[in-house]
């Protein structure tokens, strides 16, 4: 009995481990499941080695298949806990690294090594390698009894060979678990070789299970301290199963507004309070029938069941009401805004790196609209899927360098003639429809993907340019992006890139929008400043769709204002505006800049417009954009 007082000790932690783990949301995520796994087996194999010890004084009384069914299925139980483990510590390990194929491999390995050693176990009912009972019943160790340290400590070479080639993608708990865990396991292994009589097995296990909770599994991981709620990452894990389970589910995302602002006005504490009750509240209502999480530091998650639209309808009635009542804050009553982000999987296409992408875009609609409450219904799904779909067209089109640009000619009133072009990208899908500039450049700036754009289109441009200008043309635009000018080594680049190419400064005309204006950003400042002494001209683009401000186009050195056609379109019909349109013309003239107005489609427009004074007129009427072959073609034929 001595021999097992290791292993007793260790069973009771053990089970008050297991009691204190027990959680179904937790045992649900990919890492709970494994470790319960873990601890499970390890347990089994505990209470199978008790019995063994127990029976063994009297084996001889004890009809031999019971012997080694006991000790067999004790074996197994051992051979499974520390496959368990191994599996455990190498998912972790690799949990982050880019190369899922070696994840896979060592996977295998480690289940082919068990496996042999199952294999063992069926082959030591006749041979005896493994343990035997000889004709006076007595337990005997078999000639490969210690063969499961061995494969141990194969799982650990191929832990340590592993964690060297992941070192990078490491976390701080899994280097603790490597130095700490390795040599413990290493030194119980030799202490139990030296004195096989002392039981450790299961003690081995509950030593690695106690280490891999503190670093891993332990509540704060998936808890919220501060609301005592579950956190993302419980949500994500827990969301795994019901997605697998293709249950319907609500999801509602609970955002506060302005929250910064309220930790400011009552300080932080006060802060923490509200979100406390508001967690509290939330709780009240849906706890029992769903599951409450802290998705965000101000962004509260309900993974209620999808029990019809009414039933959603009504959840969302409660929680609107819920949270537009007043907090107490310190005896004073605070209101909090909330916007509320509803979302339903019903049906057999929703996953989860889809619910998650779906959150992430929801919010962000949540954010940029005026709404307290959005549907995240078929349109934004679908919009969502046109994004993907476009990010990744983007990507691809970037890669095989797929952009073109093409010119639109600039009609000049005074000589009549066509004097410069505005440079347009163009992207064009496998089957000839093109994408719009107005899809794809605001996403691509979204994503970051807008600088391999710039480049392409800069590079057109110029091997344009660089051959010098066909007929009357005296100059190209091109629309610059806010990255460009933020990037604070632009003007340069732009000024060696034209001198490398011997283009005359002259020849190219940057386009700048009135929202660019607005940044604080000092490099958009300190670009346009370089960019103007070195003799660039700036046209204002879009004056007049929203963003107009006329003092900002007094404080930035522009030569030229773009008229946007959406003041051109209403000039038809209504006088007010043919009268602020003139005062405009008027007003821009006597401060020194000339005018082109955009979006001319009819003989009427280009003649009211000429009429008012307008020095530059560009749109349908005269030509539409073109490729650069046929805009060469049209200069020629029209100079
Ligand atoms: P934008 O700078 O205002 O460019 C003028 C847009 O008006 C072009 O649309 C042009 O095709 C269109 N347009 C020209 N004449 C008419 C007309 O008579 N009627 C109407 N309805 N439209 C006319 P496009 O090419 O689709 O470009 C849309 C926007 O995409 C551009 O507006 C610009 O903001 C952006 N964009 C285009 N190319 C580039 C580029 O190379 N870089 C960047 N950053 N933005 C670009
Ligand atoms: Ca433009
Ligand atoms: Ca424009």
């Amino acid at each position: 009995m001595f021999s097992y007082a290791a292993e007793f000790l260790s069973l009771i932690l053990l089970v008050l481990l297991i009691v204190h783990y027990y959680d179904p949301l937790r045992i649900q995520s990919p890492f709970g499941r494994r470790y319960w796994q873990c601890l499970i087996v390890t347990g089994a194999s505990m209470v199978l080695n008790g019995l063994c010890v127990l029976t063994l004084p009297y084996s001889s009384e004890i009809p031999l298949w019971i012997n080694m069914l006991l000790n067999t299925l004790y074996f197994a139980a051992s051979f499974l806990m520390c496959e368990l483990f191994s599996l455990y510590l190498l998912e972790k390990l690799m949990a982050h690294t880019d190369t899922p194929l070696c994840l896979t491999r060592a996977r295998y390995f480690i289940r082919i090594l068990y496996g042999a050693l199952f294999a063992l176990l069926f082959i030591n009912i006749p041979t005896g390698v493994l343990f035997f009972f000889d004709e006076e019943m007595h337990y005997c160790r078999g000639i490969l009894n210690g063969v499961g340290y061995l494969q141990a400590i194969i799982a650990i070479l191929l832990l340590l060979v592993c964690y060297c080639r992941n070192r990078r993608t490491v976390d701080k708990g899994m280097r603790r678990v490597m130095r700490l865990g390795v040599p413990m396991v290493l030194a119980l292994i030799t202490f139990q070789q030296i004195y096989p009589h002392i039981l450790l097995n299961g003690t081995i296990g509950v030593c690695l299970a106690i280490l891999l909770f503190l670093n891993f599994q332990s509540e704060k991981i998936d808890m919220d301290p501060l609301t005592g709620l579950h956190n993302r990452r419980s949500f994500l894990a827990g969301l795994e199963e019901v997605m697998a389970k293709k249950h319907s589910v609500q999801i509602v995302l609970v955002s506060l507004c302005h929250f910064s602002a309220i930790n400011l006005a009552y300080g932080y504490q006060r802060g923490d309070e509200i979100l406390y009750h508001i967690a509290r509240c939330l709780e009240r209502n849906f706890g029992r029938k769903g599951q409450v999480f802290r998705f965000g530091p101000v962004t509260f998650l309900l993974a209620l069941p999808y029990q019809g639209n009414e039933e959603a309808e009504c959840n969302i009635a409660v929680i609107q009401q819920q949270l537009s009542q007043p907090w107490q804050v310190g005896g004073r009553l605070c209101t909090v805004e909330a916007r509320v982000l509803d979302l339903i999987t019903n049906g057999e296409s929703w996953t989860t790196p889809w619910v998650v992408e779906c959150l992430e875009y929801g919010q962000v609609l949540l954010k940029q609209g005026q709404k307290r409450y959005f549907r995240f219904d078929r349109a934004a799904a679908a919009q969502l899927r046109r994004r993907r779909y476009l990010t990744d067209f983007i990507q691809r089109a970037i890669a095989e360098e797929q952009f073109q640009v093409w010119y639109q000619p600039v009609f000049c009133v005074r000589t009549q003639k066509f004097c410069s072009a505005e440079a347009l990208v163009r992207l064009q899908e496998k089957d000839g429809t093109f994408i719009s500039p107005m899809e794809f450049v605001p996403l691509s700036e979204e994503s970051g993907l807008i600088d391999g754009i710039n480049h392409q289109v800069m590079e057109k441009v110029c091997s344009f340019l660089e051959k010098g200008l066909p007929g009357t043309l005296q100059g190209v635009s091109i629309n610059l992006s806010m990255n460009q000018l933020s990037d604070p080594r632009f003007a340069q680049e732009l000024s060696d890139l034209l001198k490398q190419k011997n283009i005359p400064v002259e020849h190219l005309l940057l386009e700048i929008t009135e929202r660019m204006l607005i940044s604080e950003d000092l490099s958009v400042r300190e670009n346009f400043e370089q960019l103007s002494k070195g003799n660039f001209q700036f046209f204002l683009d879009d004056f007049g769709t929203g963003y107009s401000n006329f003092s900002g186009v007094l404080h930035f050195p522009f030569t030229t204002i773009k008229l946007d056609k959406s003041l051109i379109q209403d000039l038809d019909t209504d006088q007010k505006h043919r009268t602020s349109v003139e005062m405009l013309i008027d007003m821009f003239h006597r401060t020194g800049f000339e005018v082109v107005a955009e979006g001319i489609e009819t003989g009427e427009q280009a003649q009211k417009l000429a009429d008012l004074g307008v020095d530059f007129l560009q749109g349908f009427y005269y030509a539409r954009p073109m490729p650069e072959d046929a805009f060469i073609r049209f200069m020629e034929k029209n100079s």
